[in-house]
């Protein structure tokens, strides 16, 4: 390798692109120990096995995708030996593996139907994501919801208690919460709404939200006032006219001049440091000149940028296309590094937080714009960088 990343973050992209195979033996330990799914299977970027990678600092996370089809022709191999490791190319890297939380095998009732409760919340690492919505109004190529689910609005007290029981969770507690989901019809706007509200009020833990741009754009300003933490708003394509091809809906309605200048108001209402964006690269999207003039719009307006190597979900239009290549994402990754430096504005890749990073390309650098393990979960920019 030719990169300045170490061992580890090499090993990270390389899982990323290849995926992991999973020694027998290493598969009995891991059930025997959890008694439970070894993944969450659900999106493609979050369906791999969630391991840390150990690296003498605050460890590499990685979300490395282990299906047959993706993951047979890997080198990297999840054996246990004392503990879990991962071998390849003739180094064995200490490993901690983050089990699916025990909440996702129970179920609640809505109506006269029972559901599962990953139908309202699902633990990553250490961060609850609830989906208010089932399904979504909107469709893009790469993503299964609106494919494999029906529109379907969710109580909003069940999402509340789903919040208690990850909080509460015996293997995988949660320490924060993500409000995302499928986009709500326009008539849904006004519930959904009520929902973050809600939530921002009576959650024991932090709120985040990842919504696609209003068309009002003091709106960030209206979910801060309300008690959300940090907010997310995904450019995800650069390029307009594959925007018009992956995303129509949403290039559409509200196009990429309206989302820039949203951001630019919401890092300006909500602070550097609580405002991210995620791209999806990879060739099968765009080319990378072009994500990368993405990733350059964003830092110019204070925002993180959030490299989401792109994974075919094999329920989409996109199932057969290309996923992202280890070169692509070390690419990415240096010139969004550097693009962020340049700039002066404080912004890294994101997430802020390490565990969060697990299906993104990004690093805890030892500075204080990531949030580690033992660190508080909702730590100011501001302070960070005083
Ligand atoms: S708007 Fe979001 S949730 Fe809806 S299809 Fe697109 S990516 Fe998926």
């Amino acid at each position: 390798m030719t990169n300045a990343l170490t061992a580890e973050q090499n090993l990270k992209l390389y899982l990323f692109a290849n995926g992991i195979t999973v020694d027998p033996e290493a598969e009995e330990v891991w059930r025997d120990e959890f008694k439970g799914p070894m993944s969450l299977n659900e999106y493609a970027s979050t369906s791999g096995l969630c391991l840390k990678i150990e690296d003498g600092k605050d460890g590499v996370w990685a979300n490395a995708p282990y299906i047959h089809e993706f993951a047979q022709a890997s080198q990297a191999r999840l054996a246990h030996d004392a503990g879990f490791v991962i071998q390849h190319a003739g180094i064995e890297y200490p490993v901690e593996v983050v089990p699916v939380p025990a909440y996702h095998q129970q179920s609640y009732t809505d109506g006269d139907k029972q559901y599962p409760y990953t139908n309202l919340g699902v633990t990553h690492t250490d961060r609850v994501r609830v989906s208010p919505i089932e399904g979504c109004a909107w469709r893009c190529d790469f993503c299964n919801l609106p494919y494999e689910f029906k529109y379907r609005k969710k109580p909003m007290e069940e999402l509340l208690r789903v919040i208690g029981v990850a909080t509460e969770d015996v293997q995988a507690p949660a320490r924060h919460v993500l409000i995302s989901g499928g986009t709500p019809r326009k008539s849904d706007e006004g519930w959904i709404d009520e929902v973050y509200e809600y939530l921002a009020d009576q959650s024991p833990l932090p709120v985040d939200v990842m919504m696609p741009a209003r068309d009002n754009i003091a709106y960030p300003a209206w979910l801060g006032s309300v008690g959300v933490n940090m907010l997310s708003v995904n450019l995800e394509i650069s390029d307009e006219e594959r925007a018009r091809q992956i995303t129509p809906v949403k290039a559409k309605m509200l196009g990429k001049r309206y989302y820039l200048d949203y951001i630019e108001r919401a890092v300006n209402d909500l602070g550097v440091g609580n405002v991210q964006s995620l791209i999806v690269f990879g060739s099968s999207v765009e080319p990378i000149e072009s994500t990368l003039e993405g990733v350059q719009d964003l830092v110019d307006r204070g925002c993180i940028p959030v490299l989401s190597p792109f994974r075919p979900d094999p329920n989409t239009p996109m199932e057969r296309e290309e996923p992202a290549t280890q070169e692509e994402m070390e690419i990415v990754y240096e010139t969004a590094m550097k693009i962020c430096s340049d700039s002066n504005s404080g912004v890294k890749p994101g997430p802020r937080c390490n565990a969060c990073s697990h299906n993104t390309v990004s690093f805890h650098d030892g500075s204080d714009f990531y949030i580690g393990k033992e660190d508080a979960i909702t730590r100011p920019l501001n302070a960070a960088a005083a």
